[in-house]
């Protein structure tokens, strides 16, 4: 294959720039089939366009259908709602696929291979929030709410079982929290559960409450294979997972729409390391590799995964994994072990 596949760059705020930068070196390198449409999103974006999300950066996401993105800064507490919510709305990006691996040999857990894949566009997420005011306190109460339609979940449920079955993987974990939010997370559950009977000859399908998944998680994540759940549990498990395998420095997720797919790292912007070139850029090159994938690259996404496994076993590696190097240097050794 060589013909070119024009996408969207987004470098993103924090230590974006050093991780995309260093991701496209290496996909250079590789003579990978992306043309860059380089874009400003989130702070920067706010900074020298007054927008968060430009309209030159929709659109170029509209006529591409297809972007690498570094991570947006949200303020927490108050201030703007997240741009990369946003973006997921815009462009109904409603599958968020998180795959985690095993790439540092010696750690904890060794053979690791889950794949979390999180509803992206509903659930407590949809930022409908409000304070209370009572007598003369104006945040007496904070009240937030939650909306899971039947669609979305089946929509995502659908997703989740199809991507099983099109990986070759055998068991798919609907997570949920029924015994409490019986209508919020029931809805899920059992829509799920409707979607897994034209499943149930192909995988295994099980339910977890999310607080003893989480426990699970930890005490033995072999017995997972495909995880499914809804919005803030996906968020937050999503880390965890990306706990088990070394950290937020080797966790990649692809956010995947009808009309477009945005890749990324699952971590953020990293304020506390930012500019200091220590940032590890493995998340976002391993959502490269997802993205070649997507465009049925397969040989080319194998290639540049092995070069990475090839960095971090020859002992190249970023502070955040115990090592020394600088992004740099891990970029240049990573060129390096590609064949
Ligand atoms: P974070 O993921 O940015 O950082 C958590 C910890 O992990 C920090 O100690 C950081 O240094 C470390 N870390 C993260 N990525 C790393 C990497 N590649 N290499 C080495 N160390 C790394 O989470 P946070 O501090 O909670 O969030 C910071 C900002 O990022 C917030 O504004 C948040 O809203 C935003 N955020 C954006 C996205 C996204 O764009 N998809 C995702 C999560 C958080």
């Amino acid at each position: 294959m060589s013909d070119k596949i024009t996408a969207t760059l987004i470098e993103g705020d924090g230590i974006g720039p050093e991780i995309v930068n260093a991701t496209v070196d290496v996909l250079d390198a590789m003579h990978a089939p992306f043309v860059w449409e380089r874009h400003k999103a989130g702070l920067q974006a706010l900074d020298e366009c007054g927008d968060l999300l430009p309209e030159a950066m929709l659109n170029s996401v509209r006529d591409n259908h297809l972007a690498l993105k570094g991570p947006l800064e949200t303020p927490v507490g108050s201030g703007f709602r997240s741009a990369n919510v946003r973006l997921r709305e815009i462009f109904k990006l409603y599958a968020n696929v998180r795959p985690a691996r095993t790439f540092v040999k010696g750690g904890r857990y060794e053979d690791i291979d889950l794949v979390l894949i999180r509803e992206n566009t509903e659930g407590f997420y949809v930022g409908v929030e409000n304070y209370v005011p009572i007598d003369d306190d104006p945040k007496a109460v904070a009240q937030g709410t939650g909306f899971n339609t039947r669609s979305g979940c089946r929509r995502i449920a659908e997703f989740a079982f199809e991507y099983a079955v099109k990986h070759g993987r055998k068991k798919v974990t609907i997570v949920h929290k029924a015994n409490i939010l019986k209508y919020l997370t029931g809805l899920f559950l059992e829509t799920a559960y409707e979607v897994g009977e034209q499943y149930k000859d192909r995988l295994t399908i099980e339910d977890k409450i999310v607080d003893n998944c989480a426990m699970q998680l930890v005490l033995n994540p072999s017995q997972y294979d495909v995880l499914v759940t809804t919005n803030m549990f996906g968020d937050i498990l999503s880390d965890e997972i990306a706990g088990l395998i070394g950290g937020l420095g080797l966790a990649p997720g692809g956010n995947i729409g009808k009309h477009g797919c945005i890749f990324e790292a699952v971590h953020g912007t990293a304020p506390d390391i930012a500019g200091q070139g220590k940032a590890n850029p493995t998340a976002i090159m391993l959502a490269a590799a997802m993205m070649l994938d997507h465009v049925h690259y397969h040989d080319m996404a194998e290639q540049l995964r092995t070069a990475i496994h090839r960095a971090i076993d020859d002992g190249i590696r970023t502070g955040d994994l115990g090592g020394s190097a600088s992004t740099e240097e891990y970029t240049r050794a990573v060129i390096e072990r590609l064949d």
